[in-house]
């Protein structure tokens, strides 16, 4: 008998709609192996329990009985990072400040997911409001790499990567601000898309830095991402940017002829200190892959890449302070501190943020103040037109544009607190696709030294809405390589 987790998503979805086995039998492989594994891996903060997970299974199983229409996601086991707001179901977006909060609402991602046929089998780990790297800046249990229990599983989507890596669940949602679903699929060797902006809802999902926020999933393979992707894209009233554009069929797209795309590589960027000579390597190796798929590679310049992580840093943090606002211990979770207002606002405040989002509100609001305002968020600001200008001049010579996605093959948990510049810069090659609103994709594309090797990631930037072609290019490189085959080892239990 097929061991269900180690199917892909497709494969779920088909082998329900041809009844070769019941979504219960799916959904209870994924929950027992979540039961085994999940003490080593914490991807999860919150699970569904069992008897939920069962009704939901059951509720499909019925529609197929009855020869109803089922949907892309028909028996896929889904998991959510904890950002993604689910009715009557724990929601910390990985903060003390949101601990004990039930939602009274199901946000759009949730509810997509379910009505697609999805099973949602629980929240997953990430970094406190989704701001870090290594899914390491929260107060509960750090996820572990199921590559390398010394190593952490990138961030802030961590636990949306570690689960489909060691198969806790089968396709997974994460949020993207400036990297963070590519960033751990890349360290944790599987496929994270980021969509267009606005191509997915943002409602439901908490925000973090509105104008670069973005939802997307993350599966084993490519196919499954254009899965899952189609389920949950639209347009959607609940959120004023989201984009009224149709949804093309992604899974279509996946078999589109990818050979004549010209893909632009910045060699400058490649010279910049902070990438590793075995993630360049394979960089250059996954060059010739595309060729072999009948790509031509083109050099093409991106003048203002290097600002990047200067310009993110300054908007991302300006938006946070503003967003993160509205936690003044009145409205949602935990409140501390007796007195007047200001006393309850502190000390909810200063009991309810660790010390990375603190680090961030006080960024922003510095760089917000009146008399820094043009110096630092005004320049930030021009300097983001510059690099979206960039990317439109380089895509009049290029269909896609490819990057190694993390600068390196795995990050080591930290023993000691951790220098934060040290983990901005690994997110070098990820903000400007935030910065300019544009679709990527990190898919595998080998692994570094030792042993076990870790994964390293493959990215490919697409022009606004050209999700089409980036799935067809990504397709086409998966076909040609067996890196997405590789499973991490089983970790150990107890
Ligand atoms: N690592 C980046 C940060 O810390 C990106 C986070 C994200 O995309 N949510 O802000």
């Amino acid at each position: 008998m097929t061991d269900l987790t180690s199917l892909t998503a497709s494969q779920i979805a088909r082998g329900v709609g041809a009844g070769q086995f019941s979504v219960v039998d799916v959904a209870t492989a994924f929950y027992d192996r979540c039961t085994y594994i999940e003490p080593a891996l914490h991807s999860y903060l919150t699970r569904v329990p069992q008897d939920q997970v069962i009704r939901a299974a059951k509720a499909i199983d019925l529609a197929r009985a009855q020869g109803r229409q089922l949907g892309p996601l028909a028996g896929v086991p889904v998991g959510l990072k904890d950002i993604f707001v689910t009715k009557d179901l724990a929601t910390t977006c990985g903060s003390r400040m949101l601990e004990g909060w039930l939602p009274p609402y199901q946000g759009t991602h949730a509810r997509r997911v379910t009505e697609a046929g999805g099973i949602v089998l629980g929240k997953l780990a990430m970094d406190e409001f989704a701001m870090g790297s290594s899914s390491e800046n929260t107060p509960f249990t750090v996820v572990q790499n199921p590559w390398s229990k010394d190593h952490v599983a990138g961030g802030s989507s961590g636990g949306s990567a570690a689960a489909v890596s060691a198969r806790t669940a089968s396709v997974t949602l994460g949020s993207d601000t400036g990297g963070s679903i590519r960033q751990p699929a890349s360290l944790c060797g599987v496929v994270g898309l980021k969509p267009t902006y606005g191509r997915v809802s943002r409602a439901g999902m908490i925000a973090f830095a509105s104008s670069l926020d973005q939802a997307g999933p993350l599966g084993v393979c490519v196919e499954d991402v254009a899965r899952t992707l189609q389920a949950i894209a639209g347009h959607d009233p609940a959120d004023a940017t989201s984009l009224t554009d149709p949804v093309p069929d992604y899974l279509a797209a996946c078999q589109a002829p990818a050979s004549g795309l010209r893909v632009g590589v910045d060699r400058a960027a490649l010279e910049r200190p902070g990438l590793q000579p075995e993630v360049r390597r394979a960089f250059e190796q996954a060059l010739l892959v595309l060729r072999d798929c009948g790509m031509t590679v083109v050099d093409i310049s991106r003048p203002h890449a290097h600002l990047g992580i200067a310009c993110y840093y300054i908007i991302c943090c300006a938006e946070a302070a503003s967003n993160l606002a509205r936690y003044d211990g009145l409205r949602y979770g935990p409140r501390h501190g007796e007195g007047d207002l200001q006393e309850v606002y502190r000390a909810t405040r200063t009991a309810g943020f660790g010390p990375e989002v603190k680090r961030r509100i006080l960024l922003g609001t510095h760089v917000l103040r009146a008399d820094c305002y043009e110096e630092h968020y005004g320049r930030a600001m021009r300097v983001r037109t510059l690099i979206a200008d960039d990317y439109t001049q380089a895509f009049a010579t290029c269909d896609l544009i490819a990057t190694p996605t993390s600068p390196v093959a795995g990050i080591a948990r930290a023993s000691t607190e951790r220098d934060p510049l040290e983990l901005y810069l690994s997110d070098m090659f990820t903000v400007g696709a935030n910065l300019a609103g544009l679709p990527a994709i990190s898919m595998p594309a080998g692994f570094g030294a030792g042993t076990p090797g870790l994964p390293i990631g493959l990215q490919l930037i697409a022009p606004r809405l050209a999700e089409p072609t980036l799935l067809a290019a990504a397709q086409a490189f998966e076909n040609h390589t067996t890196w997405h085959t590789r499973r991490p080892p089983e970790p150990e239990v107890g």
